[in-house]
């Protein structure tokens, strides 16, 4: 079959068979390499979506590749009623890089959030949660409570109980709605799918104060931000916090299905309290740990660091005049234009470039850490150059 025939096909069949939820673009891709999603003609693109950061290491990384064909030669998957080799040594390797107590293993951020809902309900005794304006926790029924949009948790109401919403980076606001009913408060380090928001560096510092003083629990969701994205292994060791759990996916396994939880010494689930039936099996958890070496072999926390703040400082450069703000920490990166700006996603796509637009009108950029200058000059390249269409 030729690409058209092949594109045809795909796209019908996904009409008719698959559930109608994504606004697809016109795109099929078929190959990945470095930092170039190759579609089915044969054309690269820059990827700043990066599968919506689940990329750290650029595709086809060869490290990646090997160790997920070693694996899967070997065992892909055992029940979690005996103990496999990838998944001690994973265990292991998060609790060193993310100065926690001990892991659950799960299969996707939404599914890390409920299992850290339900460990700190069982372990305060309590109900309700406190989440921030603008969150986004994820869409099953348990973290869809925590989710601030109400476009995705009102059809479900009163199935979920909604968490009480304040402002994002105010401390003084999470004090305030801190009642005896309250176990935790859920926070990103950097709001991603809210539009890229950044607190101020002494936020997390002082919510841990209130948290200790109030006596509930914090939860920080760095499903977007870990494993490099924001220069440093975790965002939250940017403002030298510890919180009481931590929930990670995306990046964590390369693409591979994986989440995870972890909490701090003295906070644990009993036997049976919770389970799942892929939570850290051998081929995932092979993943994950060619991930982490990836990153460390390749320095790519630095490179993230290194290209975040370049990619800044071009994007300040730019020609155009409708940036309200620039912000970001590493590579996740937002450009806040004074209008809509849904027309520079697709115009971009058309000249290689994949950007994506959330909240309306902020730009996001979010590349493989391995990103090189070229690649962020002829990205910034692009943006600057599309002309906001005539209405
Ligand atoms: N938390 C955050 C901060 C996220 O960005 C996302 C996904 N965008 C999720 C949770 C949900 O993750 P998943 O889609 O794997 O359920």
């Amino acid at each position: 079959m030729d690409a058209d025939s092949i594109y045809k096909s795909v796209v019908e069949k996904d009409e008719k068979y698959v559930m109608q939820t994504y606004g697809r673009k016109p795109l099929l891709f078929v190959k990945g390499e470095g930092t170039n999603l190759i579609d089915v003609y044969g054309k690269r693109y820059i990827d700043c979506v990066s599968g919506i950061a689940v990329n750290a290491t650029g595709y086809s990384n060869q490290r990646l590749v090997k160790a997920i064909q070693t694996q899967a030669e070997n065992l892909i998957h055992v029940s979690n009623y005996y103990y496999n080799i990838p998944q001690a040594n994973l265990a292991e390797k998060i609790i060193q890089i993310t100065g926690m107590s001990r892991v659950f293993f799960c299969n996707s951020g939404a599914e890390a959030n409920d299992g850290a809902l339900k460990l700190a309900k069982i372990h305060t005794k309590k109900d309700n949660f406190i989440s921030t304006l603008h969150a986004f926790h994820g869409r099953t029924i348990g973290s869809l409570g925590t989710t601030a949009n109400q476009k995705y948790r009102d059809p479900f109401v009163p199935m979920v109980k909604p968490a009480t919403f304040v402002d994002y980076g105010n401390a003084g606001a999470i004090e305030k709605a801190i009642d005896k009913t309250i176990a935790a408060v859920i926070l990103e380090p950097v709001q991603g799918e809210g539009g890229v928001h950044v607190p101020k560096n002494e936020y997390f510092k002082e919510v841990r104060e209130i948290c200790d003083k109030k006596g509930i629990l914090m939860i920080i969701d760095e499903v977007q931000t870990g494993f490099g994205r924001t220069g440093k292994w975790f965002c939250k060791d940017h403002y030298g916090v510890q919180p009481d759990i931590l929930t990670m996916s995306k990046a964590i396994a390369g693409g591979i299905p994986m989440g995870a939880f972890a909490a701090r010494e003295g906070l644990s689930f009993g036997k049976g309290e919770h389970g799942t039936t892929f939570g850290g099996g051998p081929l995932a958890s092979a993943a994950a740990l060619a991930v982490i070496e990836t990153i460390e072999e390749e320095k790519l926390l630095d490179n993230a660091a290194k290209m975040g703040d370049y990619f800044m400082k071009k994007l300040a450069g730019m020609k155009r005049k409708d940036v309200v703000a620039i912000r970001g920490k590493g590579l996740i990166i937002g450009v806040e234009f004074n209008h809509e700006c849904a027309y520079l996603m697709d115009e971009a796509l058309k000249m290689g470039v994949l950007v994506n637009v959330i909240s309306g009108n902020v730009l996001r950029l979010i590349p493989p850490l391995n990103i090189t200058k070229e690649d962020i000059d002829r990205v910034v390249e692009v943006i600057d150059s599309i002309q906001k269409p005539v209405q």
